[in-house]
């Protein structure tokens, strides 16, 4: 499958838009913001979104839900554990950074080892609760994207409502460094790593 990254939003979040080339089915992860944008790379490739697979609930990875269900019809993916938070202004942050909770509610729960089909593609969920409780990874091809359990060289935030350290670090450790050396991950904020660069010179994870 192919892979766009959209830099959005004032915290410059990463929203992927993933694709079939030959049936134009995709998903969008994470919509932080500027649906316009999102909308020109839809447009341009021709694709028909299926899911729209939020990482987690938080504000600044889901400020073009409203718009990017509203324009495609793409069912609505997010992790058991966040599927309240999306709709609610405190735990979503979106109190905290000013904006309010989408509308859309969630369409797909998701649990770990669940799969969903893009053409003939699987894509796998792990969940790796930590960041938030209900944070998921998406498994495809060679690559995973990681949301904000895993960055480059870093680790998420753990001091938010239903945060937990070590569950991120046991996340990572135990599930996100059980792929292949080679993934390729593509995290919620910054540049793409590696599992086998993470596994070697993370220095957060212990
Ligand atoms: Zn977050």
């Amino acid at each position: 499958m192919k892979i766009k990254r959209l830099v959005l939003g004032v915290l410059g979040t990463n929203c992927y838009i993933v694709y079939d080339e030959e049936s134009k089915e995709a998903f969008v992860v994470d919509p932080a913001d500027s649906y316009t944008q999102i909308k020109s790379v839809i447009d341009s490739l021709g694709l028909q979104v299926k899911y729209v697979i939020l990482t987690h609930a938080h504000s600044d990875h889901i400020g073009a839900l409203d718009e990017l269900v509203s324009d495609t019809a793409a069912m609505v993916c997010i992790g058991s554990g966040d599927a309240e938070a999306l709709n609610d202004g405190e735990l979503s942050l979106c109190d905290y950074l000013g904006s309010y909770p989408p509308k859309s509610k969630a369409d797909v729960i998701i649990n770990d080892g669940d799969s969903l089909m893009i053409g003939q593609n699987t894509i796998r969920f792990i969940t790796t609760p930590g960041h938030t409780k209900g944070s998921i990874a998406i498994v495809f091809d060679d690559a995973v994207i990681s949301g904000d359990t895993l960055f480059f060289e870093s680790i998420g935030r753990t001091d938010f409502a239903t945060s937990d350290t070590r569950a991120i670090i046991d996340s990572i450790k135990n599930k996100l460094y059980a792929l292949p050396r080679d993934t390729k991950v593509y995290p919620g904020h910054g540049e793409a790593t590696s599992i086998g660069h993470e596994t070697d010179n993370n220095p957060f994870v212990w």
